[in-house]
Formats: C-alpha cells, sequence, structure tokens
C-alpha cells in the first residue's frame, strides 16, 4: 500500500469569472480547507473583492485559503477597465476578450508553480480554463474539472453525443434521449449550443472543451447522490468512477450576514430585505430570479412582470437587464407598474442576496431561469418552481424539476434563447403563459401539497449530504484520499 503522506495536501482551484461559476468554486475551496487541505485560489484582483470577500470570517477562524491574484491587462485585451467577469462585460461580444485575459494568466501561474517547494497536489479547476489542463500535464499534477453542471446534464449531453439522435430530426421535433432511467423528451431547439445548428458558430471550442474534459482526472459536481442516484452511477460508469458528488455547496453557508454578500454586494440592505419578507404571509411569495448573466429584451421582462402582477401574489422581482436596465426601467416608471404593485410586490435592482431570501418562510414559489445552482438551491430552501429555461443546459434542468423530481411547473418555453442572441428571438413566453404557471404553482390543493412536500424531504436529504458521514461528505473525503494516494504514488 502506499505511504499516506504528506499530511496536509495543497490544491489550487482556478474558478472562471462567471458567478455561476465563480461562486460555487470559492464554495468547494471552503469545503476543501475545512476537510483540512491547504487551498491557493488563482484569480484576478477585482473577482477577489467581488467573490472573496465572503471567505473572509472562514480565513480569520483559521481556514487555509489563500487567494493569488494576476491581473489581467485590460488595455491589452482590450476589456473595459475592471471587467473581470462575464456579468460585467458592456455585452458579450467581449467574452472572447475575458477568456483570453484569463489565458494570459497561464504563464505567471506556471511560474508560480515553478518556484515552489512542493508541487500542489491536485488542480481543481473550471472546465472552461482549457489553459489549466495545459498546466496540469505539463506538471503532471492531477486536475479535477467543475463545470457547475449535474449527472442529469451530463448524461444527456453524453448520451446525445454518442447516439447523435438530435442529427436526423427537425428544429422543432420532439424526440426521446435515449439511454436514461427516465424517459426525456426534448426538441433540437431547446438543446445546448453545441447540438444546436440555430446558435452563432463558436469555433472548435467545444471540441477542445471535450477533449480536455476527457484528458482530467475527474469531476466534482455540485449536487448530491440521493438527488439524482441512477444518474450519478451512470455518470461514474463512464468517468472510470472518478465522479464526486460533493453538493450542495450553497449549503457551506450558515450565517445570514454570509449569505447576503454571497456572489456580490447586495443591492438591498439585509435588514430592509429581511423586513419585507418577515410582513408576508408564509409560502406567500413568489420569487422572481433569472440568474447572473442573462440579458433579457425589456418586452420580454414586461410580460413577466404584468404575470406578476395579473396573479395578484405578492412577490420580489429581480430587476436585470445589463445594458438595456434604462428601456426597463422607463417602462416601469412610465407604465405605473411599481406604484400600482407597491403593496405586495418588491423590486430589486441588480443583485439580490439569493441565499437568504430562498431560505425565508414567506417564499412559496421561485420562478428561475433553470441555472442548475439556482434550481439547486431551491431544492435546499425546500421551494417548489416555475421553470423558465433560457440558455445552455437549461432545457435539461427543467426537464429534471418537473419531470423527474416533479417539483415544478413549466412555462412552457419552446426554443433556446442563446446568449447574446436575445435580441433576435424577441417575446418567446407571454404574460399568459407565466400567469397560468404561477397560479398552477401556487395553487393551493393537493397538487400542490405533493409538490411541496417533495421540495421538503429533498432539502432535508441535501442538509443530511454534508453532514458528518452524509453522501457529499463522504464523497469530499474520498476525493481527498484518492488524491493523497496519487500523491504518495508520484513521491514514491
Ligand atoms: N445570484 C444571486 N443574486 C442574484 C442573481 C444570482 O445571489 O441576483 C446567484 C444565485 O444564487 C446563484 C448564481 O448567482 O448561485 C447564479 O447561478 P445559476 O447557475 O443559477 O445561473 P447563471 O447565472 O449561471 O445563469
Amino acid at each position: 500500500m502506499a505511504l499516506q503522506y504528506p499530511k496536509q495536501l495543497h490544491f489550487l482551484v482556478i474558478p472562471l469569472g462567471s458567478p455561476g461559476h465563480f461562486i460555487p468554486t470559492i464554495d468547494i475551496a471552503k469545503l476543501l480547507a475545512q476537510h483540512g487541505v491547504q487551498v491557493t485560489i488563482i484569480s484576478t484582483p477585482v473577482n477577489t473583492i467581488r467573490f472573496g470577500s465572503i471567505l473572509d470570517q472562514a480565513i480569520q477562524s483559521g481556514l487555509a485559503i489563500t487567494f493569488l491574484d494576476f491581473p489581467i491587462r485590460y488595455t491589452e485585451f482590450g476589456l473595459p477597465e475592471g471587467c473581470e467577469c462575464v456579468d460585467d462585460l458592456p455585452n458579450l461580444s467581449y467574452a472572447k476578450a475575458l477568456m483570453e485575459g484569463y489565458a494570459s494568466i497561464q504563464i505567471l501561474v506556471e511560474q508560480h508553480i515553478e518556484k515552489l517547494e512542493r508541487k500542489p497536489d491536485c488542480i481543481v479547476s473550471d472546465s472552461f480554463m482549457l489553459w489549466a489542463g495545459e498546466t496540469a500535464k505539463k506538471f503532471k499534477i492531477p486536475r479535477v474539472i467543475f463545470d457547475g453542471m449535474n449527472c442529469f446534464t451530463q448524461m444527456c449531453n453524453h448520451m446525445l453525443y454518442v447516439s447523435k439522435v438530435y442529427e436526423s430530426v427537425g428544429d422543432s421535433d420532439t424526440f426521446v434521449v435515449p439511454g436514461l432511467p427516465d424517459c426525456i423528451e426534448l426538441k433540437k431547439s431547446q438543446l445546448p449550443f453545441m447540438f444546436n445548428p440555430g446558435a452563432r458558430h463558436r469555433g472548435d471550442f467545444h471540441e477542445k472543451l471535450r477533449v480536455s474534459e476527457a484528458e482530467a482526472y475527474g469531476v466534482v459536481v455540485n449536487s448530491f447522490q440521493e438527488l439524482e442516484q441512477e444518474y450519478a452511477n451512470e455518470y461514474k460508469k463512464i468517468k472510470g468512477d472518478k465522479v464526486w458528488c460533493i453538493g450542495p455547496l450553497s449549503l457551506c453557508y450558515k450565517d445570514a450576514s454570509e449569505k447576503v454578500q454571497r456572489g456580490n454586494k447586495s443591492s438591498i440592505k439585509e435588514n430592509e430585505c429581511l423586513e419585507w419578507l418577515e410582513s408576508q404571509e408564509t409560502g406567500s411569495v413568489i420569487y422572481a430570479c433569472l440568474g447572473s448573466i442573462s440579458r433579457i429584451e425589456p418586452d420580454q421582462l414586461v410580460e413577466l412582470a404584468l404575470a406578476l402582477e395579473a396573479c395578484k401574489k405578492p412577490f420580489i422581482w429581480v430587476v436585470r437587464a445589463g445594458h438595456k436596465s434604462e428601456k426597463i426601467e422607463k417602462w416601469i416608471d412610465e407604465n405605473g407598474f411599481e406604484e400600482r404593485t407597491k403593496d405586495r410586490g418588491l423590486l430589486i435592482r441588480g443583485w439580490a442576496p439569493q441565499l437568504l431570501v430562498l431560505s425565508h418562510p414567506a417564499i412559496g414559489g421561485f420562478l428561475t431561469h433553470c441555472g442548475w445552482n439556482s434550481i439547486l438551491e431551491g431544492i435546499c430552501a425546500g421551494v417548489s418552481m416555475v421553470t423558465w429555461p433560457q440558455f445552455q443546459e437549461q432545457f435539461y434542468n427543467e426537464k429534471f424539476v418537473v419531470q423527474v423530481l416533479k417539483i415544478g411547473v413549466s412555462v412552457g418555453a419552446q426554443n433556446v434563447v442563446h446568449l447574446g442572441e436575445e435580441e433576435k428571438f424577441g417575446v418567446v413566453v407571454k404574460s399568459e403563459e407565466f400567469k397560468k404557471a404561477i397560479e398552477i404553482l401556487m395553487e393551493e390543493g393537493e397538487e400542490r401539497e405533493d409538490r411541496q412536500k417533495r421540495a421538503i424531504e429533498l432539502g432535508i436529504l441535501a442538509r443530511k449530504s454534508i453532514e458528518d458521514g452524509g453522501s457529499s461528505h463522504e464523497n469530499m473525503r474520498r476525493l481527498i484520499e484518492d488524491i493523497r494516494n496519487q500523491t504518495s504514488i508520484r513521491e514514491v
């Protein structure tokens, strides 16, 4: 048997500058440190201030986490000053420049590794950071990837990739994804852009990503086994067992003060938000938040706003429209929407303290764009959902929530609205469709009770999974032991 040394392992953690990726990667760093690993997070200065502050308390209490910042040369890559994250970009045409900016730190990271007395034992990197794969290879360090998706999505992608079933159907034809434990029907127009010819050409990025993922030592997943046992088992089979479900990552924060600063400075004061929630009845509020990077067209947002009004339920609407904010603000103002709904509506302009909001008993439903972090956060809070998928793998997530877990109601979106191409698609879901889905979700009766019961039970299972001896806790321990063995083998 290999010797079990060194005593303290050192992991490099490399996040991607998109909130839906950076936030959970920071959580992974915290969990690793809680399991006794020394962690260095490779970051950039603005991102460290924005995303890293949540770890201040943990670091002060002695967790071995260090941020190592490498500045991005904005002018060289044509990036506006201070833009280090996708949701800071004026528009998505800058995304390529941002990725190039990140790639430019590779050489600095490698120089850093060369100077270390002992090489890091593992690199945990976002799968989109392709350069981290080259660095890991160069220094012969095992690389574990994280891409923010669940095992269900991984299996959908895998089965589509190997079967190519989508190639022989029309855009709006429904087909069954073969080889899955459940009968999952999708349309080609709902698939992520690697399978969807409607998307703007993205070069050979996806092929490179596929190769890089196949070369990685393993994968960590923000999910827990009990949520998707069969999919996790299948995914492990295709990855030679090197899959570790270690989530829900968001549960690593207990204090309201931490929850409120997760991902960004909240646009509403903690006490103001809580006071408003306290004034509402238990389970009565719809929380509508569409993630961190979607740039939904103002006309489409108007449809959503009118539905929230028409449902006559209390609501929180997180208003984000990026560079189109002015247009939606003008509508809100001129139409009198905020004034008309002020007795039961709270508008949060910018960044909402989502974990804090979702965990409040007043929340009765979550209207989500089906980003995986948001869904899992909803599950942890035991909240059922209205699903409005937009892009990437979000239509898979909708199927998972509505059909497999049976804790959601779909608004009935038919097509992916690819990121950056929102204008081309215009209004895809009408106010009546939102209204109908919200009313079904919130209507008192057996169906709502069943959905709520399932959501609450899943929330309980989620919390159990991260406790001592729980599946995710054990998986984290196994991952660390696996890497320790790898180090021992290398060093003997
Ligand atoms: N988030 C938040 N406040 C906001 C918007 C988003 O806290 O106003 C967080 C949310 O809790 C989640 C992440 O940002 O952790 C968004 O990730 P998700 O996978 O749901 O969607 P994405 O933004 O990547 O599309």
